[in-house]
């Protein structure tokens, strides 16, 4: 009998192979101390080499493979490997307390873990506790002497079932031999996803009890379009899955034809497909997957895993890269939006009841205006080497719009007058994720260049349900006729006064909201750069002034439901 489990899908496509069953190394050991601290510290010594050795060589392999941006989190670990504060207190726990390495090494690593898990509303941080894990585990496997079972050695065609996988196991898996895997824990941002998506591995994580149904070997079908694994699968559904398989890689050919095309409706309208990023280094996903824009650049992750405010000199080559990357395109940077879930280490705000309606974005830079000076700085100064748009975060009021630019343009005119070239060709627009804003968009259209619209925020404030919170997820509807009539009311406020309106919200790269999108004549839309093929691919086929028909219709629907029949039936 077939066996169904299912779990968050992560990286798209179909796999059908044998299980290879990745079991943890027994890492136990006993506590205790040593008489010989010097040996003891030898030892250590020895096994921060091994680790080291052996992540050049990953990091290595990770560049040719994936990327320098995805190898990038093996140079994170090598700089744990290297940080006087991870490696000193290890030590100084050898020299002072005599403890044994493995001690020494569990009871920091387990201080620097805590520290960053406490932080438990931000999922960046979670991720660096992710990176001490699997960098104590390696370091402590060569203080033991006992050998880790690496993918690496995989030589048959194999779907890998793994507690969870690790930013090295996943970069040691090799194509060729990995079809696919399936973890018990992770989510969609977690590292293991992020990189099985850019290797373009089928994944399906969370799925909670995967690591006890499997038995390694059998025969096994990971469904990553869906979420869905079928252990000891029957030939039906073999068959089925196989022809499954073979039509989602040709839609793939398919996509991948049109990388260099510009995003046409078929009837002509061009609608501008860009990328959100969080780094420099998500540039060449842009690029490969055929991104028009960069959409939303995220800068609060160039402030964040590290002890001070960047520098001005440090942003401005962040944003010139992107610039420079880009080639023209238009790049719209997000000034910083800190605060809510997202923290600063090295810049404690009040502990607040609501952090998500605190001290946070444009409220906390409007204040901290040394922060953000540095910050526009960097920009003005990066603006002649591409197309910067600079947009500001959770705008409520005009006022503080007209805050933000007054500083902006103080920036600019200093600059201007030391001599410094600042671009002439500078939109300046505003997230459009605050309610307030939107009923009144018309108000701030006489005033910004653009307008972007955030509906992770904008669905969670228009409903009154936190975007975070389970039990309310029920309300986190993005076809609401509330939110579609908000929409409207903000792209018509832009138009009216010959701007453009943008979507970086994950509703804009959702196939079902497309062709409601597109007949609210949303302008330019932004989403994760694997999105955008098969949005392009899905907006060539959509009539936008056929589908501009049914605006009055959907946006007088009573229910999210009543909208996505339609959508499904009406307007795909
Ligand atoms: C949004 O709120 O929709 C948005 C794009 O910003 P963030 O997800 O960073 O809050
Ligand atoms: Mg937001």
């Amino acid at each position: 009998m077939s066996e169904k489990i299912e779990g968050i899908a992560a990286s798209a496509g179909i796999a059908i192979a044998k299980t290879f069953i990745l079991r943890n190394p027994d890492l136990s050991f006993e506590r205790g101390t040593v008489d010989d601290v010097a040996a003891e510290k030898a030892k250590f010594n020895d096994a921060l080499e091994v680790s080291k050795k052996e992540l050049n060589a990953i990091k290595e392999t990770a560049e040719k493979e994936l990327g320098a941006d995805k190898a990038e989190v093996f140079a994170a670990h090598l700089m744990f490997l290297s940080d006087p504060e991870f490696v000193g207190a290890i030590t100084s726990k050898i020299e002072q307390e005599k403890l044994n390495a493995a001690s020494a090494l569990h009871d920091v690593s387990t201080f620097f873990i805590q520290t960053f898990e406490s932080m438990s509303d931000n999922a960046y941080m979670r991720e660096r506790a992710a990176d001490v894990r699997d960098v104590s585990k390696r370091l402590l496997a060569h203080v033991l002497g006992v050998s880790f079972t690496s993918p690496a050695s995989i030589t048959e065609e194999t779907v890998i079932i793994a507690e969870d996988l690790t930013p090295s196991d996943t970069a040691q898996l090799n194509r060729k031999y990995v079809k696919g895997f399936a973890t018990n824990i992770g989510g969609r941002t977690s590292h293991s996803a992020i990189m099985s998506r850019s290797m373009e591995i089928p994944a399906v994580v969370g799925t909670q009890t995967i690591m006890d149904q499997a038995k390694d070997g059998e025969l096994a079908i990971v469904d990553g379009l869906t979420g869905l694994v079928i252990l000891n699968p029957s030939a039906e559904e073999v068959a089925e899955y196989k022809s499954k398989a073979a039509a989602y890689k040709e839609q793939q050919e398919e996509w991948k034809k049109l990388v260099h095309e510009t995003t046409k409706t078929s009837d002509e309208a061009h609608v501008i497909l860009g990328a959100n990023i969080g780094n420099p280094g998500d540039v060449t996903g842009v690029v490969n997957n055929g991104g028009e824009a960069v959409g939303l650049y995220r800068t609060e992750f160039l402030y964040m895993g590290r002890d001070k405010l960047p520098t001005e000199d440090e942003q401005f080559d962040a944003y010139k890269e992107v610039l420079e990357k880009m080639e023209g395109k238009p790049v719209v940077i997000r000034t910083l939006d800190i605060g809510g879930d997202k923290k600063l280490k090295y810049l404690p705000l009040p502990e607040e009841m609501n952090p998500f309606l605190g001290f946070r974005a444009i409220r906390l830079c409007l204040e901290r205006q040394d922060i953000f000076r540095t910050q526009l700085r960097a920009l003005l100064r990066a603006s002649v080497f591409g197309k910067l748009r600079i947009m500001f975060p959770m705008i409520a009021t005009i006022n503080e719009l007209r805050e933000a630019k007054k500083i902006l343009f103080e920036e600019k005119d200093k600059l201007v007058a030391a001599g410094t070239e600042v671009s002439d060709d500078l939109q300046v627009g505003m997230m459009m994720e605050i309610p307030a804003a939107a009923v009144e968009a018309d108000r701030f259209a006489k005033e910004a260049d653009f307008f972007s619209i955030g509906t992770n925020d904008l669905i969670q404030y228009t409903m009154a349900a936190d975007r975070m919170n389970q039990h309310v997820s029920y309300l986190y509807q993005p076809c609401n006729p509330a939110i579609l009539r908000l929409v409207s009311k903000i792209i018509d406020a832009a138009h009216a006064e010959g701007h453009w309106a943008g979507m970086c919200g994950e509703m804009a790269g959702d196939a079902t909201a497309i062709p409601l999108l597109l007949a609210l004549g949303l302008d330019e839309f932004s989403m994760s750069a694997t999105s955008i093929l098969p949005a392009r691919s899905q907006l060539l086929k959509l009539s936008k002034a056929e589908l501009a028909k049914h605006k009055e219709t959907f946006l007088n629907m009573d229910t999210a439901e009543e909208v996505l029949d339609y959508v499904k039936t009406q307007m795909i």
